[in-house]
């Protein structure tokens, strides 16, 4: 294995010379501070440093970050100073690289470890995103070199990456870079199930792609016919790991999963996404329930896409998704297609634009969830229900979108609106009929809150709250009352 500065340059098209110099000069600086320093497979170190970096590049990420990915390693595993650093680099760099270095002092040894390493993550995370962001590819390489770390270790490392590592870039929406660490670490997590689902998909991809050569065939043809431009049109293999856990949710049933290949369609609009899907529809028959509009409902991290499956005419069944290339883009690299990126092509200066994002509005929420060392279940709790588990969007009768942990109710709704509606509703209508105040909430439900000056929180409440935040809003209303009326009464007496 070698390395080639050219190789970042080529993945960052839109470069400017300043900013070449840059990461060509971490990338000499980098070199030099680990000059005779061999990885676990032999591998001079730089290597992966080098390899951090192009994945960064891969992910469209701006050059200080890259850079930073060059230099990730430097201060933990060489003589180089801070200081040094700073002075080369500058204070930007230098505080990415020391946020990497923090996280990586952490070892994870379980359930409450794991607890530990994801509020590491969080607090960088509220910092400064791209600290997360290098760890990740940082953790990606690791990952791919891992046949020359010891068994246990290599054990550990891999559930921990899938325990936490993926469904961390999942909630950034990065999916390519949460099916390359699942790949990555599946053989080592689970060896054996790794074997079983590769034997599958070797059996099935083949037949699959079969199906899909005539249906991408007749499917160009027709497009052409009917003047409808398309970008890309290519075969999309199911990651293993997401393979293997759809085939756990159809108890190994293989017969039940249509989209082990599915054939993508990338094109210009919006309207073109429905003119194609319109076009496939006339010419094969939809397997009926099957066809998920998530253009119109985005899937809960922000996956835009449609998706069908058709009859292939010649007794196959394949699935076909169609998007724009923004769609497609965002659903590859999430998070990080909000930086650089974007920054050279549509040349407003925002490097820092995804904090407006409000679809990653909890990011800024993950502050509040407080966590104390005594009592880190807890605090792991908190996680699950509020961070990892699924999301429902409710609207607003105005048709704003109110993101929720799946089964919340009406209260925590409310609540996510504003702790004064909260704590004094009175009735909910959902979908314009009048239901009752706990009910627990569909995705996509237009939910209106009734309010009234009198009404009142009671602590029944707390136990229909799913949230944490209208527990919280819940408790401090019953504990300012139950004060007051303490000093009442003992204002009577
Ligand atoms: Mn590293």
């Amino acid at each position: 294995m070698s390395t080639n500065i050219k190789e970042i340059f080529d993945l960052t098209l839109n470069f400017k010379p300043k900013e070449k110099e840059l990461i060509e000069k971490a990338y000499l600086f980098a070199e030099k501070a680990h000059a005779g320093q061999k990885r676990m497979n032999g591998d001079p170190y730089f290597i992966h440093v080098f390899e951090t970096a192009k994945t960064l590049a891969k992910f469209g990420m701006d050059a200080k970050t890259i850079s930073a990915g060059l230099l990730h390693d430097v201060l933990e595993d060489t003589n180089t100073k801070e200081s040094e650093m700073e002075k080369e680099f500058g204070k930007e760099i230098t505080t990415l690289v020391k946020g990497v270095t923090k996280l990586g002092t952490l070892k994870y040894h379980g359930h409450e470890r794991h607890v530990e390493s994801l509020r590491k993550f969080f607090m960088a995370m509220a910092n400064d995103l791209r600290v997360v962001i290098i760890k990740l590819a940082d953790r990606l390489h690791n990952l791919k070199t891992l046949e020359y770390v010891r068994e246990d270790k290599r054990k550990r490392i891999a559930l921990e990456s899938i325990d936490v590592y993926a469904p961390l870039a999942n909630r950034l929406g990065m999916g390519k870079l949460k099916g390359e660490i699942e790949d990555a670490a599946f053989p080592y997590a689970y060896p054996k199930e790794y074997l079983e689902t590769e034997e599958i998909l070797k059996e099935e991809k083949e037949l699959f792609k079969e199906y899909l050569k005539e249906v991408k065939d007749t499917l160009e043809k027709e497009l052409k016919k009917n003047k409808i431009k398309f970008l890309v049109m290519d075969y999309r293999i199911k990651y293993k790991y997401s393979l293997y856990k759809k085939l756990l949710r159809y108890h190994m049933d293989i017969g039940k999963i249509y989209d082990i290949v599915a054939l993508r369609i990338i094109v210009e609009t919006v309207e073109d996404c429905y003119r194609v899907l319109g076009l496939v529809h006339s010419i094969w028959t939809p397997l009926p329930g099957r066809i998920k509009d998530y253009i119109s409902l985005p899937k809960l991290n922000g996956y835009q896409s449609i998706h069908t499956t058709i009859f292939t005419g010649s007794g196959g069944i394949a699935e076909i998704q169609i998007r724009t290339k923004e769609m497609h883009d965002e659903a590859e690299y999430g998070i990080a297609a909000h930086f650089a990126y974007k920054e050279s092509t549509t040349k407003n200066k925002k490097s820092q634009d995804f904090n407006n994002k409000s679809k990653f509005e909890w990011i800024e929420k993950l502050k509040d969830l407080h966590y104390s060392p005594e009592n880190p279940e807890k605090f792991i709790e908190n996680l699950k229900t509020d961070f990892f588990n699924d999301r429902i969007f409710i609207f607003t009768p105005k048709g704003d979108v109110i993101d929720l942990p799946d089964k919340s109710s009406s209260i925590d709704f409310a609540y996510a609106v504003h702790s004064e509606i909260g704590n004094h509703i009175s009735g909910v209508k959902i979908n314009g009929k009048m239901s009752q105040m706990f009910s627990v909430l569909k995705n996509g439900d237009i939910v209106e809150i009734i309010t009234k000056k009198e009404a009142h929180p009671s602590s029944k409440w707390i136990d229909y709250a799913k949230t944490n935040d209208a527990k919280r809003h819940i408790r401090v209303y019953l504990e300012k009352n139950s004060l007051l009326s303490k000093l009442k009464s003992f204002g009577r007496t």
